[in-house]
């Protein structure tokens, strides 16, 4: 079966596919989950997620390959970072076994909506951990919903990779210094709203998080990691509690050392020291590399390759780790989960 979508020209826009995955956990277990066609939750009114945050999500994509196949691309950290996220919100840990047979089961189901090879698009997944029942004391939930939904989305970069500029957020934090920021939930997305749509009426792409404690080092984007490219050829990400450990940049650390011969260092990067760096971006599933023009800063454009064009080493580790993910590199060994 196939269908006819205007796979050139998909958003990042939610569609409801044939099928999803749910399973349940109540009584201390999770029951044996099962595909269903009802893309509504029914959930109890008092549900421990709609009060008090007590949620997660995840994000991944699966791509059709040359070969016709599909592919995902490194679920199993997809599966760990829920389980730190679920162990800090104090809900139930999903199996990676689980998490990876489920998002798999979708994409099956769901086969014909997986773009195809060549035209820049994936299946996104989104995994959902939510916290339901008849609770309304602030504690934890006992029963919890894990669902794991699907929509074709398309190539972030249609003319290709574009730098954007990006703006530092002076009045607020996305999160605290030991609070969620390294778990996946809404709650920080929450707070990251009425900033985002500040920088983005002022014509920015997205907003720069600093460190909530001292506000002097880049921390993140709303939804993306930092990195920069220094004269002396280090690739650099900010270390911090509160950043969600991205995936992608994590990725990006290792074929940056590996495949580009680029030092991979994790450290801080102090807001007022980005003369250092000759290339900069954001690093997230959702578009993979954001190239960052420049960043706005306290009344001043600081642009790092060009406003306009893309640096050579990120367009490098872009082609790079895009050609692994539609399976046109090898991959770095475990990578790679085919789905059949
Ligand atoms: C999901 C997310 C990212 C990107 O993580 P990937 O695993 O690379 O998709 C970065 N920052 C935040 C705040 C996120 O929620």
């Amino acid at each position: 079966m196939s269908v006819e979508l205007d796979w050139e020209n998909l958003g990042f826009e939610y569609r409801k596919l044939p099928f999803r995955y749910i399973a349940y956990y109540k009584d201390g277990k999770w029951d044996s989950g099962h595909l269903t066609e009802d893309g509504t939750l029914h959930i109890s009114e008092s549900s421990p997620a709609l009060h008090y945050g007590q949620q997660a999500f995840e994000g991944l994509k699966a791509y059709r390959t040359k070969d016709g196949s599909v592919q995902l691309f490194r679920p199993d950290q997809n599966a760990e970072r829920l389980q730190r996220t679920a162990d800090r919100l104090l809900m139930p840990q999903v199996p990676t076994e689980t998490f990876v047979e489920a998002c798999k089961s979708v994409v099956k189901a769901n086969e014909a909506y997986v773009p195809p090879y060549g035209s820049g698009g994936t299946l996104y997944l989104r995994p959902l951990l939510i916290g339901v029942g008849d609770i309304i004391g602030v504690k934890p939930a006992e029963e919890y919903i894990f669902t794991v939904f699907a929509m074709p989305v398309g190539n972030y970069f249609k003319g290709g990779l574009a730098p954007t500029n990006f703006v530092v957020s002076e009045d607020f934090d996305r999160a605290a210094p030991y609070g969620t920021g390294a778990a996946k939930v809404g709650g920080n997305y929450a707070a990251s709203l009425l900033p985002g749509e500040k920088a983005h009426g002022a014509g920015f792409s997205d907003v720069i998080y600093l460190d909530p404690a001292t506000h002097t080092k880049i921390e993140e984007v709303g939804s993306a990691n930092f990195f920069g490219i220094t004269k002396d050829n280090e690739f650099v990400t900010p270390l911090s509690p509160s950043i969600l450990p991205s995936i992608t940049k994590y990725s990006l650390l290792q074929l940056a050392e590996e495949r580009l011969g680029l030092k991979p260092v994790e450290g801080d990067v102090p807001i007022d020291d980005l003369d250092r760096f000759i290339e900069a971006g954001a690093c997230g599933t959702a578009a993979v590399i954001s190239p960052i023009g420049g960043i706005f800063y306290k009344d001043k454009l600081h642009v790092f390759y060009s406003e306009t064009e893309v640096g050579p080493l990120t367009k490098r580790l872009y082609d790079e780790l895009v050609g692994i993910q539609f399976g046109d590199i090898e991959a770095p060994e475990g990578w790679i989960v085919k789905v059949d």
